[in-house]
């Protein structure tokens, strides 16, 4: 079973270089062609949370994780493995983690996370309509199954 590890994504600005884009422009949002509908100078990608927009076809995302997903096609799970953004849960779990996540601090995260599926599940389904939303949520239901298996062992 692998395991979502969001500081393993690539860096935005080499991921999207990679994948064939130019970016473009001063600032933190950079413009360029947009490969979902072809558009030549259309799409805006953040260059340091990987985000992007396109302003003709409105394909959109949060991270490179979702641009990655919808270029492929390919799930959520399929799409961080490509990109090396996942650990096998048979793998060591770092030290440093286990020793700075204190027992009231990972119940602290926990009540976050919770929470956050909680406000989620609750809202209309227009807030689970954006998929980053949608990412955002099994990210959170992920951390809080990390944290109880921790807790168990
Ligand atoms: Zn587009």
């Amino acid at each position: 079973m692998k395991r979502f590890v969001r500081d393993m994504l690539p860096d935005p600005i080499r991921f999207y270089e990679a994948e064939g884009l130019q970016l473009t422009g001063p600032g933190k949002w950079k413009t360029t062609r947009c490969p979902f509908h072809g558009g030549s100078d259309s799409m805006r990608v953040n260059s340091e949370s990987g985000a992007f927009k396109c302003m003709a076809c409105e394909v959109h995302g949060g991270d490179v994780l979702s641009f990655y997903m919808q270029r492929q096609s390919i799930d959520f799970l399929d799409a961080a493995e490509a990109l090396g953004a996942t650990v096998s849960d048979g793998a060591v779990p770092s030290p440093a983690r286990k020793a700075t996540l204190s027992a009231p601090a990972a119940l602290a995260l926990l009540q976050s996370e919770a929470w956050l599926i909680a406000c989620t599940a609750l809202s209309t389904a227009e807030a689970v309509k954006d998929q980053a939303d949608r990412l955002r949520l099994i990210e959170a239901a992920r951390t809080i199954q990390n944290i109880m298996q921790e807790a168990g062992t």
